[in-house]
């Protein structure tokens, strides 16, 4: 099979040409626009939410811990957890959307499993435990980085209220 546009040969397993960009399926085109967006792009956002979410923790943890309440460090365990799962979900559903755009996967999902099957090969620890960590973002197709981290913080947010409901009753 050759590109419609310029003739080169076509590697099926690219979603585009890679000589001129041309999409195979040109319904692929305007997610590729949308993506392509620089406005979507927040590069620097999510590894400075992650530092921030390290550096709170840090703070709390190490000069802090004596001055705290349970209840206080219960509450502040909100902020530097969810500024952490923010900056982590927004950092690879980026990655993730590079892929598309690479034209290795088609959508999210199916990038999202070739980012995750990679890593998986390279790292088995550090698959098992993003697989586990990413489990919502199968169900992140349609959407942009900035909702999923958003999302991805709340459902984590979610789980931690229930874990600290466990261990503490009394909160
Ligand atoms: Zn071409």
């Amino acid at each position: 099979m050759n590109c419609k546009n310029c003739g080169a040969p076509i590697n099926l397993e690219l979603k585009k040409c890679k000589y001129c960009g041309t999409f195979h399926d040109p319904k692929l085109v305007p997610v590729w626009n949308i993506l392509n967006n620089r406005k979507f792009r927040k590069t620097t956002l999510y590894p400075l939410s992650f530092a921030f979410g390290i550096i709170t923790f840090v703070l709390i943890y190490f000069f802090m811990f004596d001055k705290l309440s349970e209840t206080e460090l219960v509450q502040l365990s909100s902020i530097w957890y969810s500024a952490i799962v923010f900056g982590l979900y927004g950092y690879v559903a980026e990655k993730i959307i590079t892929i598309v755009i690479q034209g290795k996967a088609v959508d999210f999902r199916s990038a999202y499993k070739f980012w995750s099957n990679n890593l998986l090969t390279n790292n088995i620890l550090l698959g098992i435990l993003a697989r586990f960590f990413f489990f919502p973002f199968p169900i992140f197709n349609k959407m942009k980085p900035l909702p999923v981290a958003f999302v991805g913080a709340i459902i984590w947010g979610l789980l931690l209220i229930m874990f600290f409901k466990g261990v503490f009753p009394a909160l």
